[in-house]
């Protein structure tokens, strides 16, 4: 089977491998469609001390179960042949507390498909049974694919608290700060804005319905000041440098709370004096638990969550091009699917 491989930074090939095969308790899928997210970025850069080359990355991804390990179906026993899933390319490999409190993505003994295993830039892909969702009846594989990014907003989402009638402020305009724009509203948010260097990325939060702020022309955190008095109520890092981060605190009301979920920087200097004097709960949103995952569905399939009309669908082999131009200049691509 074809595989995309990620040899080098910068470096991605179309290489030949052998279809995996299932172990007792997993499953074989075939890709159908399969995302670029922005951890994968970094990692093709070779900015993710996770992703170490020669990799098969992908993560975002749904397909037709090919094969089935002689116990997949005692673990998962919705699983069957030719019914199309997504997967949770998340999940743990040891019990811990934390798992117990559902927050699988948390755990220590976590481990990525894509990044621990082979993912799914493939045509085939094995993969833990437990991991597996099998999509509604009425539900596209083409939708399912977004599954994981979008239980990355409904995580963001759970995590800001009651947002009812109150605005936000979202830094970054790519796929998580979109899908995070819809999965505020939905909880009820009033005004957002959005803020991105990028003109057609803003542009698609306009579209969204947030209010653009052009960093180039306006003073971001003025802006917000000047609109809403005291600042918003939560803002979102969906960027993550120190300029960013510190814009979010500087924008956000007494008590409010910023959330960062970009990872650009490693390390940044933050306003302590100030989330201190003005008690800014400032807290990390990673991933997204079981929970999340599973709501992600319903809001999908309830057609609640849109990344189109900005989906780019592209052969495998086109994604290493594909790589290149989301980092270079991503313009109004919400989402890359890449199709093995
Ligand atoms: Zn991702």
């Amino acid at each position: 089977m074809k595989s995309l491989v990620w040899e080098a930074p910068r470096v991605m090939n179309i290489r030949d491998h052998d279809k995996p095969t299932a172990a007792a308790d997993e499953v074989v899928i075939r890709v159908a469609y399969v995302g670029i997210c922005g951890s994968e970025l970094s990692g093709y850069l070779g900015h993710n001390a996770l992703r170490v080359p020669p990799l098969v990355m992908g993560h975002e991804f749904s397909g037709e179960i090919v094969e089935m390990g002689n116990q997949a179906a005692a673990v998962n026993p919705a699983l069957g042949l030719g019914v199309g899933v997504t997967v949770n390319p998340l999940y743990c490999t040891a019990d811990s507390v934390l798992q117990r409190r559902g927050l699988d993505q948390l755990c220590p003994s976590r481990r990525l498909i894509g990044a621990h295993r082979p993912g799914a830039y493939a045509e085939f892909v094995a993969v833990p049974a437990k991991t597996v969702t099998v999509l509604p009846k009425e539900m596209s594989l083409r939708t399912g694919a977004l599954t994981e990014p979008t239980a990355c907003g409904v995580r963001i989402a759970e995590l800001a608290g009651d947002v009812n009638g109150q605005d936000c402020l979202i830094i970054g305009a790519g796929p998580i700060g979109l899908l995070a724009l819809q999965t505020l509203k939905l909880s009820g948010a009033q005004r957002i804005f959005i803020a991105d260097l990028d003109a057609e990325r803003l542009a698609m939060g306009g579209a969204l319905g947030a209010i653009t702020l052009d960093p180039r022309a306006v003073d971001v955190v003025k802006t917000v000041q000047e609109a809403t008095g005291l600042g918003v109520a939560v803002s979102l890092d969906a960027v993550g440098t120190a300029v960013t981060r510190r814009q979010c605190v500087s924008a956000t009301m007494p008590t409010g709370t910023v959330l960062l979920s970009g990872l650009h920087e490693e390390v940044s200097e933050m306003p302590a004096a100030d989330i201190i004097r003005r008690e800014i709960v400032v807290r990390g949103s990673f991933s997204y638990s079981p929970a999340n995952f599973a709501e992600a569905v319903e809001l999908l399939n309830q057609d609640k969550i849109r990344l189109d009309p900005w989906i780019v669908e592209a052969p495998l082999a086109d994604g290493g091009p594909w790589f290149d131009r989301l980092i270079d200049a991503p313009g109004n691509v919400s989402k890359v699917l890449l199709i093995p």
